[in-house]
């Protein structure tokens, strides 16, 4: 019996082994020459990826990545509105109704913010700190389960209204804020971006210059991934488990490192008689934007391309091409609530079928915005 069975038995061996190989050969393979590094920063999981000209530079790019995760550190710790640090005191000079000196440190991002919400007509808005704080999304564990009480947030828009927009002059310092109590900046839709581009500025000065870095979907990347492109994966706003709406993979390496941000109504929010509040709030309105469920930028300037993803979700589906013309972005992509993708004519140029460097997940509906 048993010698008649043996033979079976090898082939079902065989079979079982050569099925194994074949589901490894699915699985990325191990390559020496790709480093990566996952850690939270910033309120979100970062990765960085190096892919090495020659193995041997792997313990070089160790030491750039530990390098790379300490400026974040620091970034982090110079510009969180609340808690402990640079921007947190500011936060708090201005509460008690002082006005305030900006850092040397924080000036950059102060100006680009001022800059940037100026071209965004003020959809995004980084003196929204203190609406942010009413709405509960500045914690990252605990969410409210209500919406404020409408007279808070009415108080609150008041006070930002009645806010200078911009930065003084105040000898002998180069640059303040205020007085304007109420107002709390938050730059949180745009330091993810801002840091993940000048990460991969540091890396390329090191002497790595195919890297990606992804800061909770705002990524920024450049060359490529050896002998092939990076492949870039654009999350799908309600997907179960991990199905993207699209993926990227340039035919070319870009010519200079390439931001792909993406912000949705998806990181942080909670629902209230069967209505999502999420945590990109308008400043029109001082509630969550409604209408888009995520929006992507393309654009050569993390920076750039994170403040105006946010600003194209509150721009909502009527004004937010209007609003991606007046920042200069002309690759974008949005998905409204009903789950339809529209793409810019500069973008779509790229989209399309299996050769193409944007491919939408099967069976997805998108058209393309005049
Ligand atoms: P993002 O994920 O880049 O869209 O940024 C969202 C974060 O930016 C929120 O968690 C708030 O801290 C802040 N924020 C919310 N609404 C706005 C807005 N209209 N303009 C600027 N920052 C905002
Ligand atoms: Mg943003």
């Amino acid at each position: 019996m048993i010698r008649r069975s043996l033979p079976w038995l090898l082939l079902v061996l065989v079979l079982v082994a050569l099925g194994l190989r074949n589901r490894n050969n699915d699985a990325p393979a191990y390559d020496p020459r790709l480093v990566e590094r996952e850690f939270f920063a910033l309120g979100t999981l970062v990765s960085i990826s190096v892919y090495l000209q020659d193995a041997s530079q792997a313990a070089a790019a160790e030491a750039a990545i530990n390098e790379a995760q300490l400026w974040l550190e620091r970034f982090e710790r110079r510009h969180r509105p609340w808690g402990e640090g640079e921007l947190a005191d500011l936060n708090r000079a201005l509460l008690r109704g002082e006005q305030a000196v900006i850092p040397g440190e924080l000036r950059p991002l102060f100006e680009r913010s001022v800059e940037l919400s100026k071209a965004s007509g003020g959809l995004f808005e980084p003196r929204i700190g203190a609406l942010v704080k009413l709405w509960g999304f500045d914690e990252e564990t605990h969410l409210r389960s209500t919406p404020p009480p409408a007279d808070d947030i009415v108080g609150l828009m008041q006070k930002l209204r009645a806010a200078p927009a911009t930065l003084s002059a105040c000898n002998p310092h180069p640059a303040c804020y205020g007085a304007a109590a109420g107002v709390q900046w938050d730059f949180g839709a745009i330091a993810k971006g801002l840091a993940a581009q000048e990460l991969v500025g540091q890396l390329a000065a090191a002497g790595f210059a195919n890297t990606i870095v992804n800061a909770g979907g705002n990524l920024v990347f450049s060359g490529q991934r050896g002998e092939r492109s990076w492949r870039i994966g654009i999350r799908h706003p309600r997907a179960p488990g991990a199905r993207t709406l699209a993926t990227f993979a340039p035919r070319e390496p870009p010519q200079a490192a390439l931001a792909v941000v993406t912000s949705g109504d998806y990181e942080r929010y909670f629902e209230h008689e069967g209505r999502r509040y999420h945590h990109i709030l308008d400043p029109r309105t001082g509630a969550p934007a409604r209408g888009l469920i995520s929006a992507t930028v393309f654009a050569h300037d993390g920076a750039l391309a994170d403040a105006a993803a946010t600003a194209l979700i509150v721009a909502g589906p009527a004004h937010w091409r209007d609003t991606a013309r007046r920042m200069g972005v002309d690759q974008a992509l949005v998905v409204d609530e009903s789950g339809a993708v529209q793409v810019t004519p500069a973008l779509a140029a790229r989209a399309g079928d299996a050769d193409a460097e944007l491919r939408f997940a099967e069976g997805l509906r998108w058209s393309v915005a005049p």
